[in-house]
């Protein structure tokens, strides 16, 4: 994402105000309903002020080549975002789809959107004291202005894992996914708990399945609504999986050539997760020629 977070700059109310005055700078519009995207192949972006009144609290979201860019919650500005103060060819596109249809880049923008309008929205009182916040910070920071607190956009993190073994991965699928999907198994971080920590007792809790050597791949921000995707790949000395804690409906191996197949959409194999997720790229560069098995 090609955007300047402005995080010095941001920290000067007046700064901030200027980029809200300034010709240049635009605004994304987020809805409950997914976020603004124009005819083309990107989000939509606004000139400010918005042609409409009460239009929320911008927030700062950074600096591109043409501006500063802002979030404006629609709802909060509209209610249920009504259509015919939107342009006519802009649609609001939820963020799944923003993932599969818009390139990379715009994707991206999108989700650091959304994820701070949501963020906003969920915390306009103080956790300590339950006075009303306020924006500082363009947006970055909610203030307290009885007690003083801070409070800043929290990111929750997940382990999302490759577990291997024999040149098979283990996979599982949860009730409510379509038919034949599996993926990588995954779970929230616990209070105190390293990322690798959390990778072994995950894929214990949720397979029986005892996991070694976690190492770190990468990482995928995944406002739904909060969450920071770590993937990571492990190792196994075997043994059979066995679904356990009620979260999965099955998990099992699949050897090399299932993975493969289902890559390619053969059939054969799992139904995999979708092109945009983590965990699919997990998959696929485990299944890359070349890459040996444990
Ligand atoms: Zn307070």
């Amino acid at each position: 994402m090609a955007l300047d977070r402005a995080s010095a700059e941001r920290k000067d109310p007046a700064w901030v105000r200027a980029q809200l005055a300034a010709s240049g700078s635009r605004a994304v519009l987020v809805g409950r309903d997914g976020i603004a995207v124009d005819g083309g192949r990107s989000v939509a972006r606004t000139p400010l002020p918005v042609p409409w009144p009460q239009a929320g609290e911008p927030i700062l979201l950074g600096v591109g080549g043409d501006g500063a860019l802002f979030a404006l919650d629609l709802d909060a500005a509209l209610g249920a975002p009504a259509a015919g103060e939107l342009r006519r060819d802009w649609r609001l596109v939820g963020l799944r789809q923003v993932g599969a249809e818009l390139p990379r880049a715009e994707g991206g923008l999108a989700a650091y959107a959304v994820a701070l309008v949501n963020w906003h929205r969920r915390h306009g009182f103080c956790a300590n004291c339950g006075a009303a916040t306020l924006v500082v910070e363009g947006g970055y920071v909610r203030r307290c202005p009885r007690c003083g607190s801070e409070h800043f956009p929290r990111t929750d993190p997940v382990v999302i894992m490759l577990v291997e073994h024999d040149d098979r991965l283990l996979l599982g699928r949860r009730a409510g996914w379509p038919p034949g999907r599996y993926s990588a198994l995954a779970g929230f971080l616990s209070p105190g708990e390293s990322a690798e920590e959390a990778v072994v007792r995950e894929v214990r809790e949720e397979s029986g399945i005892v996991a070694r050597e976690p190492t770190f791949v990468a990482s995928q921000p995944w406002p739904f609504p909060s969450s920071l995707m770590l993937g990571f790949e492990a190792r196994a000395s075997g043994g059979e999986p066995v679904a356990r804690d009620g979260e999965l409906e099955d998990v099992r191996w699949f050897t090399r050539e299932e993975v493969v197949a289902a890559i390619a959409d053969e059939g054969g194999g799992p139904l995999l997760p979708p092109a945009e997720s983590i965990a699919r790229f997990l998959i696929e560069r485990w299944a890359e020629p070349g890459r040996r098995g444990a």
